[in-house]
């Protein structure tokens, strides 16, 4: 399958995901991916949002545990399991176009909208980091 292809059509997989989410019927779901008539990008998008989040909530305090994977290394798992560059996960995960939810540019972490907009992306533990004492 071409590039191209695995862009525009969901998977079985992100069917099910999407049908979960959004809380619609998976065959609908099915039948208008199969008639094109889904907007797959921006449904993919949600689900890579939805994976980042899940995934990396508390991470942060799990970071001495043997088992806990790295930011970059969920990353890059998302990167292999969407077939997306980083920079369009970075894009996707960071980038002005996502309305709902917003990670700190530097640890991944989730932050709100307000903290977004205050600390021109950082959450407050790294936006402290900024500060010259
Ligand atoms: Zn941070």
């Amino acid at each position: 399958m071409s590039a191209e292809k695995i862009m525009n059509i969901l998977r079985e997989k992100d069917i099910k995901k999407a049908a979960n989410l959004l809380g619609i019927e998976e065959l609908l779901l099915k039948r208008l991916n199969d008639q094109r008539l889904l907007n797959s990008e921006y449904i993919r998008e949600l689900l890579i949002r939805t994976d980042y989040e899940k995934l990396t909530r508390g991470l942060k305090y799990l970071i001495d545990q043997k088992d806990a994977y790295t930011f970059p290394e969920i990353k890059k798992a998302l990167v292999k399991e969407y077939g997306v560059t980083m920079n369009m996960l970075n894009n996707i995960l960071h980038g002005q176009k996502n309305a709902n939810m917003y990670f700190c540019k530097k640890c991944g972490f989730r932050i709100s909208k307000k903290t977004y907009a205050r600390t021109g992306g950082l959450c407050s533990n790294c936006f402290s980091d900024t500060l010259e004492l």
